[in-house]
């Protein structure tokens, strides 16, 4: 069963809660990408702008391609053990921590537990499916383009949209762009244009944002796109799957840094007839997975059943572990025949 989304309804409860001076964390998923962060850093300067004490704590390190926002010199990376006291007092002392773009507690991997265990409030914003029930306030929309979205909506909730400024504004714009891949998935809502124009005419140069995140590789990391795409791709027709395969040999080869297979996956959507599209990594932690399709093909429905993962209908997560690469490309096969009829009954 789908949870309906849903609404910050405490809303008088929450002004109350951040109408005095906090001590507050703001944390997001693991790999944070451009709307973990962009929501983060975003919400963290308009609570900086309200008076309160704010520190962004991400439970891994994140791409270059997103370091350039706000407030992203201050961000505490959980996994660098020498900060690991510092970080822990924070987490357990906080008043208030916020967790964005994440909506079950195993996202934040090893901070899980901290959190978890912190007698701060907790306040949950977000858009995945299937939400844990850990935050005292929630707001909480599957229908949402981009946690970042939200962020700029409870800002206008709270009647605060004179706060926004340029800064805070690039940070969820980055956000909104990359969730709605460009303003052109299904989530482009004539709300998220609004949203757009409205930052827009803050004066935020939103081509500049689209070049930082988008025209920044690395002549590597165009070579490796070159190489997975002309020699990693498979295309199975009869199922209207592709995929690619990326060994630990292969990101060691081509000098592979956080955030350089992002994105690789959409490729496989733009070959004619394809529904669902699938990177496969052997990362040391785990071999993960990214998945994406189209139309109603719901594709969290596979990674939750089989990858222990999950995300959106149309872009999801998963990952195994301990089985390797080559098992985990037998598995998917697989499960392909499960799925046939629904991926050959999608229109294109
Ligand atoms: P990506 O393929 O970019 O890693 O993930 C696509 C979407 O699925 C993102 O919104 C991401 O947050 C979500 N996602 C990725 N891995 C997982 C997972 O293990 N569990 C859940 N619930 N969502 C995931
Ligand atoms: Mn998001």
């Amino acid at each position: 069963m789908q949870p309906l989304s849903k609404q910050m309804q405490n809303l008088e409860a929450f002004r109350e809660l951040i109408s005095t001076p906090r001590n507050i964390v703001i944390t997001t998923h693991f790999k944070p990408d451009a709307d973990a962060l962009g929501s983060s850093l975003g919400l963290a300067g308009y609570l900086k702008k309200k008076g309160h004490k704010v520190t962004v704590i991400t439970p891994s390190d994140y791409p270059k391609f997103i370091a350039w926002m706000a407030g992203n010199e201050e961000v505490i990376n959980y996994e660098d053990y020498r900060l690991r006291g510092k970080t822990n007092h924070a987490i357990a002392h906080a008043d208030i921590i916020f967790c964005l773009d994440f909506s079950v507690l195993a996202r934040i991997e090893s901070m899980a537990e901290p959190v978890r265990q912190s007698k701060a409030i907790k306040v949950m914003i977000d858009h995945h499916t299937f939400p844990e029930d850990f935050a005292q306030f929630v707001y909480h929309d599957i229908k949402a383009a981009a946690t970042a979205q939200l962020i700029f909506q409870l800002i206008e909730l709270l009647g605060d949209k004179d706060l926004l400024d340029v800064e805070i504004c690039e940070c969820l714009y980055a956000g909104i762009m990359t969730d709605t891949g460009s303003f052109r998935h299904p989530s482009t809502t004539p709300a998220v244009h609004r949203i757009a124009a409205d930052i827009m005419e803050l004066g935020v140069n939103t081509n500049l944002i689209h070049r930082r995140i988008y025209d920044s590789s690395t002549m590597e990391r165009m070579k490796f796109l070159g190489y997975v795409l002309s020699e990693k791709l498979v295309v199975l027709p009869q199922y209207r799957v592709a995929y690619f395969t990326v060994t630990a040999e292969e990101l060691k080869r081509f000098n592979s840094q956080t955030g350089d297979t992002e994105g690789i996956v959409n490729y496989g959507l733009q070959i004619e007839g394809v529904v669902m599209s699938v990177i496969i990594v052997d990362r040391p932690e785990a071999v993960k997975m990214s998945f994406r399709s189209v139309e109603e093909f719901a594709v969290n429905q596979i990674a939750s059943k089989h990858f222990s993962g999950g995300g959106h209908k149309n872009a999801s997560g998963g990952k195994t572990t301990g089985i390797g690469l080559e098992a985990t490309v037998e598995k998917l096969l697989s499960i392909l025949p499960e799925y046939q009829e629904s991926l050959l009954a999608v229109k294109s």
